[in-house]
């Protein structure tokens, strides 16, 4: 009779027990899997109220980035509640839930008509009845921070009961492991979805978050346009004050950009020191403002740690309507944009015509084309002769880029360069050109002790991991011995991306490669390119060639480069020479070494070895 009594009274214990039992299952089920928070919390809130039914049940995940409540899961609370609740800042008068994570402890109130926590939202609490609240923060047992609340709200005026505090602990229990894993995975995705220098967000946000954005205005008929926004001069900045500094450059134009921009307006750092920004309104708007903002920036006195630095931006701009709101096209047309606004002078903003938006297109069906010609093995390598200036006689050839006859027809090969190295195709065109150059040094014509082949090399292959392996591979496949092959680098390009680590030049010239510095006089760093790597060459540009016979200025700049060169001890060549009185000046100034259409143009690879020997035969005897 007694059993009776007791498994009576025990009944409705072992109702929750086992409905507690089952909801607390298939909870854990969800955090383990991964599922969205907000659903949880919604199951531990209808769980929470089951088990305590004379309670409505609120659960929020707090975000101390946005310092706010969200994520909010719910029993059966008030809709307008829960609407209230969603996004509340916490604070000393936010209600139970904000209160009690202001105070970082649990908040009992009694009587919400009389307690100064719900002065805001009393009116809401009388409108449904609320007479009594009780919210407990989340607290992360690793590091105490706060994780969300647990918020309970009752019709009746009421004070937990002990036994009442054992149930709730065990909710709180379940709510913390949920947000907890949430927050985690939040971390997680935040930094790789964050740039770490800059803390805004990096190129897998803007992929992410602009597809959502451009749909929604794309739908809505809105405008927005897209800014692709560079630093000007940073490699140079970088180069004067080291990379703590350059870092630094980065993370205040980062600071400032944000500061400028609407919170809803997205901002990322997309590379280097180029941030793309999706901004709300028409171009002509959107351009007042980036003026305006760029012209304050320079306009500051800025100082990066005692060094003072100037800061202009070049921009390009484009409405993405214009691009049917793809975000891809609308990155490469304002990018385009951007290099317009460089070659322009820097410091200023480009808005993409119609007229850019074809040379967009056109850039797209080059480089499509010139993907086939690599992927297929298409090339069609040409050599140049190089010979000596007084002589005459031949005493290497450069490798210079074609397509295979056909196609791209029109197009320059400095601009198949140049959208390779865009596109990344030019560590595939670049490999096979070095190793046409390994196959074609074993030809006797060009296998005599002095020739050497000279290829050209793009900073973005020496940048490669792997390109140090493929470079010995080929000398071992081809049998080569690499003090026949020279190569060259275009000096311009040099403080355009982080500069070739010394580590791999120095390896390449321990294994016997010869170093050329290309086109030297037309970047900004020469002397300091030509001190800091292991040259053995240097090619003085065309431009410099062709007013030699006019100018006494270019005559100048070419007797200082010859002897900055010998100071230096590398040998120079002429390149471009078209004409005998220019070979003579030169002859004369003292290069030994030259280069041009006045020998022979670039030929192709089954053609070269007969000129080489054309020339030989008409080269002056020494
Ligand atoms: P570069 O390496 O300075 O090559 C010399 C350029 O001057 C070649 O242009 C050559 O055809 C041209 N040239 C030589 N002599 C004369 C002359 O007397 N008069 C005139 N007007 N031009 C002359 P090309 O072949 O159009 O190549 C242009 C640039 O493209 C090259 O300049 C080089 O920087 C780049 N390039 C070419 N092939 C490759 C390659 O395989 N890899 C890489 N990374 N760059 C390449
Ligand atoms: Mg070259
Ligand atoms: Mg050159």
């Amino acid at each position: 009779m007694t059993t009776t009594v007791a498994s009576r009274q025990q009944t409705p214990d072992l109702v929750i027990a086992g409905a507690l039992l089952q909801g607390q299952q298939g909870i854990l089920e969800r955090v383990a899997q991964g599922k969205p928070l907000k659903g949880t919390l919604d199951a531990i809130a209808c769980l929470a109220e089951t088990c305590m039914p004379q309670a409505r049940v609120a659960i929020l995940y707090y975000d101390p980035g946005d310092d706010q409540l969200s994520h909010g899961g719910f029993g059966n609370l008030p809709q307008s509640v829960q609407q209230a609740l969603e996004g509340l800042v916490p604070g000393p008068q936010a209600g139970s839930c904000g209160t009690c994570l202001h105070r970082n402890e649990p908040v009992i109130c009694e009587d919400v008509a009389s307690d100064p926590i719900w002065e805001g939202q009393r009116d809401l609490c009388q409108e449904h009845k609320i007479q009594s609240t009780w919210s407990t923060p989340l607290l992360s047992p690793q590091d105490g921070s706060q994780l969300g609340v647990f918020g309970l709200y009752y019709q009746e005026k009421h004070f937990p009961a002990e036994a009442e505090q054992g149930l709730v602990d065990h909710f709180i229990h379940l709510a913390t492991i949920a947000t907890e894993r949430h927050r985690r995975d939040d971390e997680r995705s935040r930094q790789a979805w964050q740039d770490g220098l800059t803390g805004l967000g990096n190129r897998h946000q803007l992929q992410a978050r602009s597809a959502e954005i451009l749909t929604q205005y794309q739908a809505e008929g809105r405008t927005i346009c897209l800014a692709f926004i560079d630093l000007d001069n940073f490699r140079l900045f970088n180069h004067n004050h080291g990379h703590h500094l350059g870092d630094k450059l980065l993370q205040y134009l980062g600071k400032k950009l944000k500061e400028r921009l609407a919170p809803y307006e997205l901002l990322a750092r997309f590379g280097g020191d180029e941030f793309v920004a999706l901004i709300e309104g028409n171009p002509e708007e959107t351009m007042a403002r980036l003026d305006q903002l760029a012209s304050e920036l320079d306009g500051e006195a800025m100082l990066i740690e005692h060094v003072r630095a100037r800061l202009t931006l070049s921009m390009g701009l484009i409405n993405c309507a214009d691009v049917d709101f793809d975000l891809n096209q609308a990155i490469m047309q304002a990018d385009a944009a951007t290099r317009r606004a460089k070659e322009g002078g820097r410091n200023r903003t480009v808005l993409v015509d119609s007229h850019q938006l074809d040379e967009v297109q056109a850039r797209l069906v080059v480089a499509q084309k010139l993907e086939d010609v690599v992927r297929q093995s298409q090339i069609n390598p040409h050599g140049q002769p190089i010979v000596d200036l007084h002589s005459g006689m031949p005493i290497g050839s450069e490798l210079l880029f074609r397509p295979k006859r056909g196609v791209l027809t029109g197009v320059s090969p400095q601009h198949c360069i140049n959208i390779a190295e865009a596109t990344g195709l030019i560590d595939s065109l670049g490999l096979q050109m070095l190793y046409a150059a390994y196959q074609i040094s074993h030809h006797p014509q060009l296998s005599t002790t002095e020739m050497v082949v000279n290829v050209n090399l793009s900073v973005h292959q020496l940048m490669r991991q792997q390109f140090f392996d493929e470079v010995m591979e080929g000398l071992e496949l081809f049998h080569v011995k690499p003090e026949r092959i020279c190569l060259e680098v275009t000096e311009s390009r040099w403080l355009e991306t982080e500069g070739p680590s010394r580590d791999v030049l120095d390896r390449l010239v321990e294994r016997g490669f010869k170093l050329a510095l290309d086109d030297f006089g037309t970047g900004y760093a020469s002397l300091v390119v030509l001190r800091a790597f292991p040259f053995h060459h240097v090619k003085v540009d065309k431009s410099f060639v062709d007013s030699i016979e006019t100018s006494e200025e270019a005559r100048s700049l070419c007797r200082a480069m010859l002897e900055m060169g010998h100071a230096c001890g590398v040998e120079i060549t002429a390149e471009g020479i078209e004409t005998e009185a220019q070979r003579l000046i030169l002859s004369n100034m003292g290069f030994r070494r030259g280069q041009g259409y006045l020998f022979s143009p670039p030929v192709p690879m089954d053609e070269l070895p007969g000129v080489l020997a054309m020339l030989a035969s008409k080269a002056i005897a020494p």
